[in-house]
């Protein structure tokens, strides 16, 4: 099958880089393609597929249809193992699953070729720049997937190709002013590029992907066009890049099996929907660190009385530490459950674009991964901001500064302080009620409007989505040509 209606399908590979918030808006892309006719192959490393299969049944190896294409799963063998003592360096498995991918990946192409269903595009998302290398080696044409903003893409490319002054060890403090963004103080600009990060294999990884940018045909953004106007349009000029977000807003079709297809690393907790159903409107706060952060002890305890004092109901994601990870478990402090009684609901996992949308909810308290960043935004959820590194620093900046949905309770790693219960409660009751807090639900109420017109027929992203697709026809096109003539 494929949109051509000949023999071999027009087959797009997408590979992930290993983390929930990387996979998600892959499959969320790879559903759109298939969606349009397209045959789509997801993966990531089988460390995580493993754990993805578990949490969803429905996720195979056997092309499922979707819309009037196909899905299926395939996983990279990285034969990573979170239990031995090295198993959460996450330095050693970057390289680790770099040298592997870069054998088992030009096998699993070889293999598709054979199998009659030759790879027509390649798609990585960053972190994972070996991907592109090895398109180029094959020629075949290919396109990354950036999960983060269009801010957060310009700090990196200006870094990368020392366009601008970034803060160095003798002067840490520096601010930093990149055309078309606010001048961002130190502790905004994404914490990969501080001199003192102590993530070096991470922005080793994700600057990769920038000495690459000449390799994919095309750079898809999961934000939207009218979201990051004038940078959109200025990084335009100088990268092949295109929005096509809120990825997760595009309407959602059904596998035969009834099922959505999602790639949770995690079961959701039941009763939550009803739990939600039984508050009254507007009157929730959800509270999620993402798949990975995880705060101190001390701060959850600060959190849990903050939110207890402030009167407010809260469902409130504590998860156990992800594996990789390296933090450590945290519990809530003793009683505190009895105190809360039924205003509060704890849950390990939630379907979050569920319960962002819920009408009991209020607000978000987040730390602004850009996934949850760009949900809160479009479902038009208000944000209590509480980043912590990575490009959350600088989608809260926006959020609060920019987009104006926000408010700040922390200001990331680098500000290194507890948060005291009495600034958490401030903020719940500011953010929940009163002028800030009606200014802020406008506000994100205007944006949703804007994501949903966005994703629509005729919208920015939908039509930057529909150009891609047919570049990739065009080039599958060719490629079958110039194969059939040197035959
Ligand atoms: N998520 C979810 N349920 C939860 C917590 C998170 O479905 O209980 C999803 C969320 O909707 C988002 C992703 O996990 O799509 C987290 O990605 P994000 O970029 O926000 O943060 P990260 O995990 O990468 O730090």
């Amino acid at each position: 099958m494929g949109s051509q209606g000949e023999k071999a399908p027009i087959h797009v590979f997408m590979v992930s880089f290993p983390g929930q918030g990387h996979v998600n808006p892959l499959i969320r892309l790879g559903k759109r393609l298939a969606a349009k006719g397209i045959f789509v192959t997801l993966s990531t490393a089988e460390s995580h597929g493993f754990q993805m299969k578990k949490v969803n049944k429905n996720l195979s190896d056997k092309p499922t249809p979707y819309g009037s294409g196909m899905i299926r799963f395939k996983f990279i063998d990285d034969g990573w193992d979170y239990s031995k003592p090295e198993g959460n360096d996450l330095g050693l498995y970057i390289q680790h699953l770099e040298s592997v991918g870069k054998q088992v990946l030009p096998q699993m192409i070889e293999e598709e070729e054979k199998q009659g269903r030759p790879v027509s595009c390649l798609i990585n998302n960053a972190f994972i720049p070996w991907v592109s290398d090895i398109a180029e080696t094959l020629g075949i044409p290919s396109a990354v997937l950036w999960v983060q903003s269009a801010a957060s893409f310009s700090c990196y490319y200006h870094y990368m190709h020392q366009l601008a002054t970034f803060p160095t060890e003798s002067n840490p403090q520096l601010q930093l002013q990149l055309p078309g963004m606010p001048l961002l103080k130190h502790d905004e600009i994404p914490s990969f590029l501080h001199p003192a990060s102590p993530y070096t294999m991470l922005k080793k990884a994700i600057l990769g992907q920038f000495e690459k940018l000449s390799n994919p045909f095309r750079i898809l953004m999961d934000t939207f066009h009218e979201l990051e106007l004038d940078l959109v349009d200025q990084l335009s000029k100088i990268c092949p890049i295109k929005t096509v977000g809120p990825l997760f807003m595009y309407p959602k079709l059904i596998s035969p099996n009834g099922n959505d297809i999602r790639g949770d690393y995690f079961t959701s907790d039941s009763g939550i929907i009803q739990w939600l159903d039984s508050k009254s409107a507007s009157s929730v706060v959800y509270i999620s660190f993402g798949s990975i952060v995880m705060l101190k002890q001390e701060q959850i305890d600060e959190l849990a009385y903050g939110l207890l004092n402030s009167g407010v109901n809260f469902l409130w994601v504590v998860k156990e530490p992800s594996v990789g990870t390296g933090y450590l478990p945290v519990k809530l402090p003793d009683g505190f459950l009895d105190k809360a009684g039924d205003r509060a609901k704890i849950v390990q996992w939630c379907p979050q674009e569920q319960v962002l949308a819920h009408p009991s909810l209020s607000c978000f308290l987040t730390h602004c991964g850009w996934n949850s960043t760009m949900e809160a935004i479009s479902i038009g959820t208000p944000i209590i901001a509480f980043p912590q590194w990575g490009d959350q620093v600088l989608d809260a900046k926006y959020l609060v500064d920019v987009f104006k949905v926000g408010i700040q309770l922390c200001r990331g790693e680098d500000e290194n302080r507890i948060i005291p219960r009495e600034e958490v409660e401030k903020c719940v009751r500011e953010a929940t009620s009163g002028a800030k807090a009606a200014e802020m639900k406008e506000n994100a109420l205007k944006w949703k409007t804007v994501a949903e017109d966005a994703v629509a027929d005729g919208g920015s992203s939908q039509q930057n989505l529909q150009a891609f697709i047919d570049d990739i026809v065009t080039k599958c096109t060719a490629e079958k040509f110039k194969k059939a003539s040197l035959q």
